[in-house]
């Protein structure tokens, strides 16, 4: 059992961890360098759908992503400046080597697998007393093309066996019947019923004020510099000059990752993946929007939470930052106008009720997460690379986590995220 254990990472996946570590017992010291705006768990848009079990590497996609990745309001883009880092050259190799059909089935199965749980487990966080906004609308799959549609269906033959429910294809109007907002232009699509969307911030909020009831010490605005180890085992972490030992030290620094464990030399290939969302309150239509909705064709995901609407999506390797870029925001927009009827020609980007957010998804060059313990290490672990799934698995990741901290063996489930396989 680990007495003191140190977070690093106060985003959903240091979050659930921490609560998962104080609900066994374990005292548990979480550092976070903030703001909580400038993190993924913030910018998100909040569902909860592990049915989408997809690795982001696919068959296909490098000429999809070679085709999308220098046009800069695509739903994939590259940053030029980037190409010539050997870093992260490497880790597009690294990352086209799996855009096969082979890892593909083993990563979509693995994360079928993972993901399993998340609706019992998120329960178990309300049951627990952790308070936030959440929605059980299901999600809406929206297609213009009849071809894009068929194929897309047809990959997900291997989540099928894992239980999730998936409607068959619905004809344009059927879908209209069920969300009354989506245009004329939607030719079909299918529905995920069980799928739930929750509002980013106050899932934060809520965890972080369960945490503190609780007795765990939060440590907010305040980066982690580094690591002391001894042998093999982290023996401290240092927040602004000061030293603070640990039993256990746990890294959840989502895309900052690898920056985290860089002075250690350890492999944590995690690339940001940054991403942007635009909240429009209240929603610009009426009667309201109901129903979560997925565009695959522009990559776009639209949340109706109370009192307004989220437009996420985009996907951009620029390194780490905060940069708004207008062509992408005004891309993400358009989506929106080609699905929803009565949506405004021209989407608000500003003004009042309107905010956009950017924030980095922590990106593998395999897909899969990088949950398990450090190599080389017997008491540092990493719980990390969740991509586009960090809503839906940081309850799992939590529980994972907790178990391997303290009983010293990672559970079967996370065997094929263990960071060793990088090394
Ligand atoms: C536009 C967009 C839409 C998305 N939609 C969904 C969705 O609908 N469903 C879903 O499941 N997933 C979604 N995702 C993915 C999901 O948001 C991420 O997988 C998840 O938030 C990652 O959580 P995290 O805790 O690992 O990282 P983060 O949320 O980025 O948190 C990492 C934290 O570490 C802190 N940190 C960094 N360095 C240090 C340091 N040195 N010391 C201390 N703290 C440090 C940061 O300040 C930050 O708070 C989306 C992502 C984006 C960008």
């Amino acid at each position: 059992m680990a007495d003191e254990v140190v977070v690093i990472g106060g985003g959903v996946i240091g979050l659930c961890t921490a609560f998962s570590l104080t609900q066994r017992g374990a005292r548990v010291t979480l550092f976070d360098a903030g703001p909580p705006e400038h993190a993924a768990s913030h910018v998100n848009a909040g569902w909860i759908a592990p049915t989408m079990a997809e690795p982001v590497p696919a068959p296909g996609l490098i000429a999809t992503s070679l085709r999308w990745m220098l046009k800069s309001d695509s739903p994939l883009f590259i940053e030029p400046r980037m190409l010539p880092n050997p870093d992260f050259l490497r880790w597009t190799l690294r990352f086209w080597q799996h855009c096969n059909a082979r890892d593909y089935l083993a990563s979509t199965e693995a994360f079928a697998a993972f993901g399993a749980n998340a609706f019992a487990l998120y329960d178990r966080l309300r049951e627990a007393g952790v308070r936030y906004e959440e929605h059980r609308n299901g999600l809406v799959f929206a297609y213009r093309s009849l071809e894009n549609l068929e194929r897309d269906y047809a990959a997900l033959e291997p989540i099928r066996p894992f239980g999730y429910e998936i409607t068959p294809v619905m004809s344009g109007d059927a879908l209209r019947e069920l969300e009354p907002a989506l245009s004329a232009t939607v030719q079909g699509g299918w529905w995920l019923p069980n799928e739930r969307s929750i509002r980013p911030d106050t899932l934060v909020r809520g965890l972080k004020t369960w945490l503190r009831e609780h007795g765990a010490t939060l440590r907010e605005g305040q980066p982690i510099t580094g690591i002391e180890t001894t042998g093999k085992r982290a023996t401290a972490v240092f927040a602004e000059g000061e030293r603070v030992p640990a039993d256990t030290v746990v890294v959840a620094a989502g895309a900052w990752t690898r920056q985290v464990l860089a002075p250690l030399r350890a492999d944590v290939p995690v690339a940001a993946g940054k991403g942007y969302s635009i909240d429009l309150s209240p929603q610009p239509i009426n009667p309201p929007m109901r129903r979560s909705l997925y565009l695959h064709e522009t990559r776009v995901a639209i949340t109706p939470l109370d009192g307004m609407i989220r437009l996420a999506g985009t996907m951009e390797f620029s390194g780490l930052n905060h940069t708004l870029r207008s062509e992408r925001i005004a891309a993400i927009a358009r989506s929106a106008g080609w699905a929803i009827r009565g949506w405004p020609e021209k989407t608000p980007t500003s003004g009042p009720g309107v905010h956009v957010w950017t924030g980095a998804r922590p990106m593998t060059p395999d897909g899969l997460p990088v949950i398990g313990w450090l190599p080389g290490y017997q008491n540092l672990a990493v719980a990390s690379g969740h991509a586009m799934a960090g809503i839906a698995l940081a309850p799992g990741t939590g529980e994972a986590v907790a178990e391997m901290v303290t009983t010293g063996t990672p559970p079967e489930i996370i065997a094929p995220f263990n960071p060793a396989r990088f090394g």
